[in-house]
């Protein structure tokens, strides 16, 4: 079967032995290549799919911004990005980051414990940046500065005042001078979903009060010269440039004051994270887009920097910039296969028969006004329809009408909706009551892949990612659709999608036949893979990433196999081989009973076993 509908091409791996993996190139669906085992286990049909070069593009693009921004303005200082591994840590991830960005002497920004034990392990180069925010312990601290013996330029921020009481301390006990950076509230609203990260009330950072409690601290311990960085963060996603351009202006006032207090080795200024994606293409201040470009980003730090630098006869300060979102965003694709779809309404019960004599009247009535309906009356017809149906539910409720009966009402009124839809089609005006009719009607297409674990923010906070079939890219998609996941849980489902000018509650998607049919849910590379949960115990996907080398072919490069059910079962605290025994135990039960055979028995126990080896997701179904 799918010999016939892709070119195969036969890729050896290294990674499995007795495996096999074949590079699928679906001939009609862009360019996307699906791993595939052949061998004691298939590689599923839900699948993360990371692409490299674009990894190594965006870290690329937007250093190259701020290169070129402070090029034209004749800025004095340097950039340099720092990947905040909160937003993807996993480590082929992180791996092809820090070799990207090694060119442009990227550094790494850790937020809390395990996140700096895991950056100090993966920076190797001399002088890198190193920076460590979120609340600290002194184990953090002292492992902090461990990194700073080791050569790493580690920059610890101070996100309380606490913090640097402890910090005193240990340094002094220690002996050793640390680099110190403090995290300020930006009095400016970010704008956004996320925009309660500034602030007076925002979570972190010093106050002004602080601040200046933190230099005279410093003074006191004659450790001025070790405060070397100004950092502050108003939120992720942020879709306005105007809160980018007023968070800059008041911290480069900030920055030259500091200067102005006697802050004289104080020479970077960590303009944090928020870089935003266009997720819905709209160029607009809407919570999935931006309204300004990687350039304009850039532009807009350097110049503004610059100018209240200038006017206060300030050195210009390197910047740094966390944008986290911004580098992982792109490369990484969720493919997914369609399972099945439920319909109100389709081809066949659009041909549905006149009623007989024997019908009830409701259907009578129905099946007139279905026929009847045009352009002048079908709101009327609506409006009957809506009664008639309620009429049924309350006869059938009450014992009057059967089960057959109440089948042919909901039928014939779904398509009234159908019809009444089609009709409005044309109109420039809509009533209210029927505009919601796209989405009562579109079809449920189930899908093999848990939105709690593969897109938390689509169900956390509404986030829109751009959906799209990867299949007959060649043919209109005809039905409206929404797309359910696999867990039992009704929040379990996308019904918002990207639109250019609104957000729609269905997508186009074909009918489905016997052929493959997948999914692929695009820009998923920042925050989704770590901040999903095993909701219904559906475990990590497969991932794959794929490469292009220096001849133009792809490769596929790590393969990594999703969890498996005992995996996701362990993280429960159950155990493999108990949960074995006791099956064991009931089949010998059973056995002894005489309710199994052996063979039966047998049977049980190996699928047992296997399922438990087996993915999370669904494999096969016939
Ligand atoms: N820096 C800090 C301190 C953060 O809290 C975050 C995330 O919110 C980031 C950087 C990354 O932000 P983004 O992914 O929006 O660039």
């Amino acid at each position: 079967k799918i010999e016939n509908d892709f070119k195969i091409t036969p890729y050896n791996n290294d990674y499995n032995l007795n495996k096999t993996s074949y590079l699928i190139y679906l001939e009609n669906s862009a360019k996307y290549y699906l791993p595939r085992y052949y061998g004691l286990k298939i590689f599923g049909n839900v699948n993360d799919i990371r692409f490299n070069d674009i990894l190594n593009s965006r870290v690329t693009s937007v250093s190259n911004a701020f290169y070129k921004s402070i090029k034209e303005y004749k800025y004095r200082g340097n950039y340099q990005a720092i990947m905040p591994i909160k937003v993807n840590q996993q480590r082929h991830v992180l791996q092809e980051l820090v070799k990207h960005g090694k060119p442009f002497n990227m550094g790494l920004e850790a937020g809390s414990k395990p996140e700096l034990l895991l950056s100090f392990s993966l920076l190797k180069e001399k002088d890198t940046l190193l920076i460590c925010n979120g609340y600290k312990d002194n184990e953090y601290l002292k492992i902090a500065l461990d990194s700073q013996r080791l050569g790493l330029k580690t920059i610890l921020v101070l996100d309380r005042f606490l913090e640097l009481v402890a910090l005193l301390k240990i340094a002094e006990r220690i002996k050793i001078k640390p680099n110190i950076g403090i995290r300020t509230k930006i009095s400016f609203k970010g704008q956004g979903r996320w925009k309660d990260s500034s602030g007076a009330k925002s979570k972190f950072g010093l106050s002004p009060g602080e601040m200046i409690k933190t230099i005279k601290l410093l003074q006191k311990h004659n450790m001025l010269d070790c405060l070397k960085l100004l950092h502050f963060h108003i939120g992720s996603q942020i879709t306005s440039i105007r809160a980018v351009k007023n968070a800059t202006r008041e911290a480069a006032h900030l920055y030259c004051n500091l200067k102005e207090m006697g802050c004289s080795s104080l020479n970077i200024v960590d303009v944090g994270g928020g870089l935003a994606i266009d997720y819905d293409g709209s160029k607009t201040n809407f919570h999935s887009s931006m309204n300004y470009s990687t350039q304009e980003y850039a532009n807009d730090v350097i110049s503004i920097m610059q100018d209240i630098c200038d006017i206060k006869n300030i050195k210009h300060p390197n910047i740094l910039s966390e944008s986290g979102r911004s580098l992982v965003a792109h490369h990484s694709v969720l493919v997914f296969n369609v399972l099945g779809v439920s319909q109100l309404t389709n081809k066949h019960s659009e041909m549905l028969h006149p009623p007989k004599d024997r019908d009830h009247n409701i259907v009578h009535l129905l099946w007139e006004t279905y026929k009847n309906i045009n352009l002048k009356n079908f709101q009327e017809a609506y409006n009957d329809a809506v009664s008639a149906k309620d009429e049924g539910i309350t006869l059938f409720s009450h014992g009057v009408i059967n089960l057959k009966t109440k089948a042919l009402i909901e039928e014939l009124f779904w398509l009234i909706c159908k019809k009444i839809q089609k009709t409005i089609k044309t109109l420039k005006y809509v009533p209210e009551d029927l505009e919601g009719l796209d989405r009562y009607l579109s079809d449920i297409y189930f899908c093999n892949f848990s939105v709690f674990q593969s897109l938390p923010d689509s169900w956390a906070v509404g986030h829109l990612f751009p959906i799209m079939p990867i299949h007959r890219l060649d043919e209109e998609p005809k039905r409206e659709a929404v797309v359910a996941d696999l867990t039992c849980d009704s929040d379990g489902k996308i019904d918002k999608f990207i639109d250019l000018r609104d957000v729609k509650n269905t997508i186009k998607l074909h009918e489905v036949n016997d052929s493959p049919y997948f999914l692929g849910a695009f820009l998923v590379g920042a925050y989704q893979e770590i901040l999903g949960d095993l909701h219904n115990l559906l475990g990590d996907t497969n991932t794959v990433h794929v490469a292009l080398d220096d001849n133009g072919n792809y490769r596929l490069e790590h393969l990594i196999e999703g969890d498996t059910i005992a995996e996701v079962l362990s993280y429960v605290e159950y155990n493999k081989s108990e949960l074995i025994n006791k099956i064991r135990n009931l089949a010998e039960h059973a056995l002894r009973n005489g309710t199994l055979t052996f063979e039966q028995s047998a049977e049980l126990m190996r699928r047992y076993e296997n399922g438990l080896d087996g993915y999370t997701y669904l494999e096969k179904i016939d």
